[in-house]
């Protein structure tokens, strides 16, 4: 079972069938309550803009968590050499600022504790892959949840022991294309 997502392309034969990226969140200091009812978060419902880049957020306590925005690899190592202080990373964690900062008027002069983010895999269609593997029908590969995966992969990973164990067949997902 093979679910090495945006690492270990070679051991998944993906190379061509997915990209790798670096995908960023940031946390803004505490905001007040009056000032979470403005913005619409006074409920604490995450939430995901409509216009892309997709942007989401949540609360942590009274902080917002917001992320958005790819750093491309042409190679899933750049990963391991990649600098979020200068570069497209610490260009990119400035776009997703300077973007929350025009969001609402109360997150104008909003300053931010913490910038960090990790790799995801983005697959063709944004449809994840779950598949035999193609050197060996014995093993699986299973990932490329394009940025949506944390439901997903559990879900499917439980679905992978299962077929495994040959108690369940393999989804046959089409490309929209
Ligand atoms: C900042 C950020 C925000 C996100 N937000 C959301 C969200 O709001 N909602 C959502 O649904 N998803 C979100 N995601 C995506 C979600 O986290 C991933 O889709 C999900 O974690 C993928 O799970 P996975 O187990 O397939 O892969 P991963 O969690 O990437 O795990 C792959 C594992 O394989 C290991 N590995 C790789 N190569 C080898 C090797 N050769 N040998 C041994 N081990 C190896 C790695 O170390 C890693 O632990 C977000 C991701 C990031 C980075």
């Amino acid at each position: 079972m093979f679910a090495t997502n945006a690492y270990s392309l070679e051991l998944t034969r993906w190379e061509q069938r997915t990209e790798s990226c670096f995908t960023l969140a940031v946390a803004t200091e505490n905001l007040t309550d009056p000032a979470l009812q403005e913005i619409g978060l006074g409920e604490g419902k995450p939430f995901y803009t409509v216009d892309l880049p997709y942007l989401w957020g949540r609360l942590l306590g009274k902080q917002v968590i917001f992320g958005s925005g790819l750093v491309h690899f042409s190679d899933w190592r750049e990963m391991y050499s990649l600098n979020v202080e200068t570069g497209p990373a610490a260009e990119a964690f400035s776009r997703l600022e300077n973007r929350i900062r025009g969001l609402h008027p109360k997150l104008r002069g909003v300053s931010f504790t913490n910038r960090w983010g990790g790799p995801i895999s983005i697959s063709e269609g944004w449809i994840p892959i779950f598949e035999r593997h193609p050197e060996s029908a014995d093993a699986l590969v299973l990932g490329g949840y394009s940025g949506h995966g944390v439901a997903q992969s559990v879900y499917l990973g439980a679905w992978a022991a299962e077929a495994l164990l040959g108690k369940r067949e393999l989804p046959k997902w089409k490309s929209p294309g």
